[in-house]
């Protein structure tokens, strides 16, 4: 059995965070597993409560996991602090790493800050030289670069700015760009485009998530980086035509279609 680890915030609405990984994971056919770094109180409309949980709790589950089990892919989300990002990079050192898929989450659609300011640099300078792939979206990508994203010549230079700091692959994502719903893939030699027609529908919960926890379960099962990501799109895609309504606000993409 093919193993993936998320490590990443709770989400109690399901939709998002680690419940929307494992969802993903199991979606695919892989055992999933989950670090939780962060419980949120949240349903489709806000986000009302966030209690990071203490770096040791956050050590000691990846030692629990790493001490025992074969991890065949880790996906990281919301890391929340940065005493949260150095307790995970410490904990890292120990023990020999799958790839890993980062995605820089930083605010909820519903406009909560999941990242906190000072956090951002550790993520750049710790992290990201750690990874196989990241996967900001367009406004990550913007901060990340601290330049306008406005179309895809745009995210091809944020892409050649995004390897710089030290991930193996980027990939930048143009789903906030009103012209185009393409992706953009770069390995530091090539880029990969990765279109989609743009699918009206308001419940997209979760949508990030699910990206990238699907990258890293098709790594698991032996995709290529490149394969990986289109396999995953794929599957995101048809997520968000199913996506569904629960409550009030925007509801989840479906995870199982
Ligand atoms: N809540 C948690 C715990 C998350 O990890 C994320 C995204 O990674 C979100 C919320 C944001 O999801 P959405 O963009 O669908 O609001």
């Amino acid at each position: 059995m093919k193993t993936a680890l998320t490590i990443a915030g709770s989400d109690c609405s399901g939709g998002a965070g680690i419940q929307g990984d494992l969802k993903t994971f199991a979606a695919h056919g892989v055992y999933g597993m989950s670090v939780i770094t962060a419980v949120t109180a949240q349903n489709t409309t806000k986000v009302s409560h966030i209690q990071g949980l203490e770096p040791i709790t956050i050590s000691k589950q990846i030692e629990a996991i790493f001490d025992d089990i074969k991890v065949d892919s880790i996906k990281i989300g919301m890391l929340f602090n940065k005493r949260i990002i150095t307790a995970i990079v410490n904990t890292f050192k120990h023990y020999q790493l799958p790839k890993i898929v980062l995605d820089p989450v930083m605010i909820s659609t519903t406009g909560r800050i999941l990242l906190k300011g000072d956090a951002i640099e550790s993520i750049v300078k710790d992290m990201f030289p750690l990874c196989n792939l990241i996967t900001p979206n367009i406004l990550e990508a913007e901060r990340l670069t601290d330049t306008p994203i406005s179309n895809t010549y745009d995210m091809e230079t944020a892409c050649r700015k995004l390897y710089e700091l030290g991930s193996k692959n980027v990939l930048v994502k143009g789903g906030h760009l009103r012209d185009t719903a393409c992706d953009v893939l770069f390995d530091g030699n090539d880029f990969t485009y990765y279109n989609h027609k743009r699918i009206d529908n308001p419940n997209t919960r979760g949508t990030g998530c699910a990206l990238s926890s699907a990258i890293a379960a098709n790594i698991s099962k032996g995709q290529n980086t490149v394969d990986a990501v289109r396999m995953a799109k794929d599957y995101i895609t048809k997520a968000i035509a199913g996506g569904f309504s629960i409550g009030s606000g925007d509801g989840p993409v479906n995870h199982f279609i």
